[in-house]
Order: structure tokens, then C-alpha cells, then sequence
């Protein structure tokens, strides 16, 4: 990766970092949803922006960010880099952990960094609607809060056991001007046909990204928009690892371990392509993908091709995947839930750069209490498994004496999602035999992880 320091105004990178043009290998091509040839860049180009196609097969290593969505990022970028330094504490560590805020934009999460791009060039090319699918309700947020600044209309098919979950994402999404329709629903022919085998179909996001592109297709005017998967997802998120360098460069660190939940990749992408960058011109950073345990497509799936929806109208890309009619079970991440990963992650751990790891759904939510209880921080469920993993490898750093500098990314936060954290605490007793109040830990030095 060049030296980038020149290309930042006001702790904002001017370009995007694509990974793609510093591999070793490239990753297999795209192929056509049902033939096994690669797939031309105008087939993507029919249901969503041109730009973004073109980002998609992109191998050029700097992309411009137009002003315009500078300007966008400017209203909350740069993000802070926190150093949890009660947490290291807490965790008696000699480890420095950090994490890259990404919680504090007005959706909540990382997923604004790819909305106002996709938002954008949408607006530029003339598109009056984006439509897209949305677990948890971050994406939905994002982008329905991205067309609003661009004047689009947003359609958002929600899994329906995540509106169920938080009503309040989907009054956030309204109030965005976005309509919000529970996935599986009677507006698709996949979702009639669903319902139709049985009435109570929970959904899953492979279900929803299928209605979404079923409804891009057959308007004119409307686009398909995607949260993640995409290597120009990867692309736009790596504002937050090119602002994480330099804010380390700041302090004189370099990172010994870089961290990202994994539900499709971009959020871990997004912080470790720019130092998967520098590994590859020999650094030797350590890079840790943590997946839920209830759905495993990193540690578990299988490194082949597969659609990225449920009904297989999308193109195929190799990636480690449960297979697109895997239905996850429900946990609270339930931005976790989906069935592969991003080509461009799964590539890296195919090549052994990245490391997945599986982490169970009570050990994250103790490790979202616990960032909660030190830092105050109160971190989305789905932020909790990279919590976790970080708090492992700080356990580790002080049973092997050494000090070492973690960084993970805190994706989002979790202020809409306190069922799981009611669940965690109603639960935690029985979970860890632990019966003393926070308070009570706290003074005895005693908060440990169970
Ligand atoms: C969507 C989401 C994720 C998972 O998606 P990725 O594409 O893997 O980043 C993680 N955390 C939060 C807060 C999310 O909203």
C-alpha cells in the first residue's frame, strides 16, 4: 500500500483503499447466476448503479471520493479511536486494546460509510428509487437515511423476525421517508410463493435480498442497494481502517491484531483491508474475522460457489458459504445472519491471511456487558463477537506476558437492542454462577470473564 498521509484532509482520506490491486492472486471471477461463465460487468450494471459495477471489477488500488460524499462523511467522519484503557484494566492485560468507533453515526453503525455512496451515484445516474433488504434494521437506517440526503425514495424488505425484534429501527427508518415491508411478503412472487408453503416463514436475509432484487428488476427507475458481500462495499468501508492508520501513525502504534465481527465482511474489511495492505508488503499483523457459532460460513461453510440470495436470481461468487437456503437460527446479531461471506474475505482466509474464529452468542453478550460496565460503551450485539475476540486475545497477552496492540472495530451500538442485553442479564446468572452486582464486582477488582 503507498504512503497515504498526503491524500488525507481533516483526518478524512480523499480516496478509497481497493485491496484488489495488491493480491497475490486475484479472487475467482463473478459467474452468471446459472451458467459457469464470468459474468459482464453490464449484467450488474442492470439493477444497480454504473459506478458501483464498475467499482465491483475495479483493480485500480486509489478511488477518488467524489466531494460530494465527502462532504456527507464530514457531518460525523473522522470517527474516534478509543483506547479501552478501564477494560485493559479490568482484564489485569498488558495488551493496549483500541477500537474504531464506528457507532456514532446517526444510524448507529458503519453501514452510513456505503450508503451515501450507493446513494449518490444512484441520484447521479437518475435512479428515483433504491430498494434493499435489512436484518437488524442497521443497513435499512443507513441507506434510508442516505436517500433522504439525495432525495431517492428507499424501500426496505426487513426480515420479519428482526422487525419483530426492533420496532424501533423501523420507526427510525420511516422517519427517514423510508417504507419499510416485512420479509416475506405478498409484494414478490418468492415471497407469495414462501408464504404460501407456510404462513409463519420467519425470513431470513437471503430471502430479503431476493425480494429486493425481484422488485428492482421489474421498475423502472428503482436500483437494487446492498449492505455488504459486494468487494465495492469493502471498497467505501475502507474509510474506517485508511482513518484508523493514521490515527495509530498519531500515537506511534502499529497493530499486532486487527478485529472485525463477521456477518457478510464489510465492517472487518472496511478496518483490515488498508493494513492487509501493508501485511502484504510485510508487516506481520494478525487479522481476526469473528463469526457467530450459530452461523458459521467462515469456520464452517464450504469455499465454493454460491448465489448471495436465498431464491438464486443473483450471480454467483465463490465465497465459504452454509448454502443460500440455509436459514440461521435466531440469535440477537441478527445482522450475523447470513449465509456466506464476501468474496474478498473469503479469498483471504482461503490464502490464509485472515483467521476466522467462532465465537457463541452468551461469551459475546458478556463481552458487550463488559465493554458496557468499564468504558460505558454500549455496543450492538453484533459488535459484541469482535468484542469477545478481542478481549481473548488480551487474556492471552497476559498469560503470555507480552504487550501487544489490538484494534477491533465497534461496528455499531446497540441503544435499539436491549432485548438481548435483557436477556443476557436475566440469563447471566445461571450462565456464569455469578450472583454479586456490578458494583460489587467492580470494587473487588473481580469482573472477570466468566
Ligand atoms: C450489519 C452489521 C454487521 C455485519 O455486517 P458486515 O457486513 O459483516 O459488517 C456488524 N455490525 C453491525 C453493527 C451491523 O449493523
Amino acid at each position: 500500500m503507498a504512503s497515504s498521509s498526503e491524500s488525507f484532509v481533516d483526518g478524512l482520506p480523499v480516496a478509497w483503499y481497493n485491496l484488489a490491486a495488491d493480491l497475490p492472486e486475484p479472487p475467482p471471477p463473478m459467474l452468471e447466476p446459472s451458467r459457469d461463465e464470468p459474468l459482464e460487468p453490464s449484467r450488474l450494471a442492470a439493477f444497480m448503479p454504473a459506478a458501483l459495477a464498475e467499482q465491483e471489477f475495479s483493480r485500480q488500488r486509489w478511488v477518488p471520493i467524489p466531494p460530494e460524499v465527502l462532504e456527507a462523511y464530514r457531518s460525523w467522519r473522522p470517527t474516534a479511536l478509543v483506547r479501552a484503557t478501564r477494560l485493559e484494566k479490568h482484564l489485569r492485560t498488558p495488551a493496549r486494546i483500541y477500537f474504531k468507533d464506528e457507532s456514532r453515526s446517526p444510524p448507529g453503525s458503519h453501514k452510513l460509510n456505503t450508503a451515501i455512496p450507493q446513494a449518490y451515484y444512484a441520484s447521479q445516474q437518475g435512479f428515483r428509487r433504491l430498494v434493499t433488504e435489512s436484518g437488524a434494521g442497521q443497513w435499512g437506517c443507513s441507506l434510508a437515511m442516505a436517500c433522504s440526503m439525495f432525495a431517492l425514495e428507499c424501500k426496505v424488505f426487513m426480515v420479519n423476525v428482526s422487525a419483530q425484534q426492533r420496532p424501533y429501527r423501523r420507526t427510525l427508518m420511516r422517519l427517514w421517508g423510508g417504507e419499510v415491508v416485512v420479509s416475506p411478503s405478498l409484494q414478490t412472487a418468492l415471497g407469495r410463493r414462501l408464504l404460501a408453503r407456510d404462513q409463519n416463514y420467519r425470513g431470513s436475509i437471503g430471502v430479503a435480498i431476493a425480494e429486493s432484487i425481484e422488485t428492482a428488476l421489474g421498475e423502472t427507475g428503482a436500483g437494487y442497494a446492498c449492505g455488504s458481500i459486494y468487494n465495492y462495499v469493502m471498497l467505501h468501508q475502507t474509510v474506517i481502517g485508511l482513518e484508523t492508520a493514521q490515527q495509530l501513525a498519531a500515537l506511534g502504534e502499529t497493530p499486532d491484531v486487527v478485529i472485525g465481527s463477521i456477518g457478510a465482511g464489510s465492517n472487518f474489511a472496511g478496518l483490515a483491508f488498508p493494513f492487509i495492505g501493508q501485511r502484504l508488503a510485510g508487516k506481520p499483523t494478525r487479522f481476526l474475522a469473528a463469526e457467530p457459532r450459530a452461523c458459521p460460513s467462515l469456520t464452517r461453510g464450504r469455499y465454493r460457489y454460491d448465489h448471495t440470495d436465498a431464491a438464486g436470481l443473483t450471480p454467483r461468487v465463490k465465497m465459504h458459504t452454509l448454502g443460500h437456503t440455509y436459514v440461521p437460527p435466531d440469535i440477537y446479531a441478527c445482522g450475523l445472519r447470513y449465509h456466506g461471506c464476501a468474496p474478498l474475505v473469503s479469498h483471504l482466509v482461503n490464502l490464509g491471511v485472515v483467521e476466522p474464529i467462532a465465537i457463541s452468542e452468551p461469551a459475546a453478550l458478556r463481552a458487550g456487558w463488559l465493554l458496557a460496565a468499564t468504558e460505558g460503551v454500549i455496543a450492538a450485539p453484533e459488535s459484541a463477537y469482535a468484542i469477545r475476540a478481542a478481549i481473548n486475545e488480551a487474556v492471552r497477552c497476559r498469560r503470555q506476558h507480552t504487550s501487544e496492540c489490538i484494534v477491533f472495530c465497534l461496528s455499531g451500538h446497540g441503544l435499539c437492542d436491549m432485548e438481548a442485553y435483557d436477556a443476557y442479564l436475566s440469563k447471566r446468572p445461571k450462565i456464569s454462577a455469578e450472583k454479586a452486582s456490578l458494583i460489587e464486582l467492580l470494587r473487588a477488582g473481580k469482573l472477570r470473564l466468566a
